[in-house]
């Protein structure tokens, strides 16, 4: 299947061709439909499988068909590190450069004053590392997550791994119950597993 029979959006196709991408990947083409059609979905995906585009073309798409009422942050990527979060914020503000669908990057390292402004502004998407994205939710009283539609999990095993899981069950206490999650994980753990039973309503399951 092309990218245009997955029935993406002229703005999304455009970018896609900007990036060189001339169909799409295994785990694109299983997880774009389904994603599309609202579920949640836990994906077994390694880094180089196209995961990243595989979980923001339909996020952005939804964002495309169901503008925002208000100024909110709509969705939310968490990943383990700081590295891959700037690569996913990459990715995406790629993916999105022929919309006017705002994203922003929240980790440590990077100041909280400025960072902090940009979240003030209600970005669309914001790609963040568990940490401190909590500490701006606990600190700012004009940062929530009340109006998100989309929650993904990135690299969920190294989440685990890496010590952030009762941050991660904060973050979703802190989403609305009626949204949609996506979560995706090299290895499939029972600490993934537990996390996908929290987190995820019957979600799809797909690996590539
Ligand atoms: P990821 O697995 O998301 O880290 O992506 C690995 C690399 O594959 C990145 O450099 C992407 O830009 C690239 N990529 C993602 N989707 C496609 C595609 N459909 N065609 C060609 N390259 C792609």
């Amino acid at each position: 299947k092309s990218f245009m029979e997955l029935n993406l959006s002229r703005p999304l196709l455009r970018a896609c061709e900007a990036l060189g991408y001339s169909k799409p990947t295994p785990i694109q083409s299983a997880v774009i439909p389904l994603a599309m059609n609202g579920g949640d979905i836990c994906g077994s995906a390694v880094t180089g499988s196209g995961k990243t585009a595989a979980f923001a073309l339909p996020t952005l798409e939804r964002l495309l068909f169901r503008p925002k009422r208000v100024p909110a942050i709509r969705v939310l990527i968490l990943t383990p590190t700081r590295e891959l979060a700037v690569q996913v914020h990459s990715m995406t503000e790629k993916l999105a450069q022929f919309t006017d669908i705002r994203c922003c990057l929240v980790v440590g390292g990077l100041s909280t004053k400025v960072q902090e402004a940009a979240l003030r502004t209600m970005p669309d998407i914001v790609v963040a590392t568990p940490g401190r994205m909590i500490d701006h939710l606990r600190n700012s009283m004009s940062v929530d997550l009340e109006d998100l539609a989309v929650l993904i999990l990135d690299e969920a095993d190294r989440l685990l791994e890496l010590g952030f899981s009762a941050e991660i069950q904060e973050l979703v206490r802190l989403c609305p119950r009626r949204r949609q999650t996506m979560l995706f994980s090299a290895t499939m753990t029972e600490e993934v597993d537990e996390l996908i039973k929290l987190s995820l309503t019957k979600p799809s399951r797909l690996s590539a």
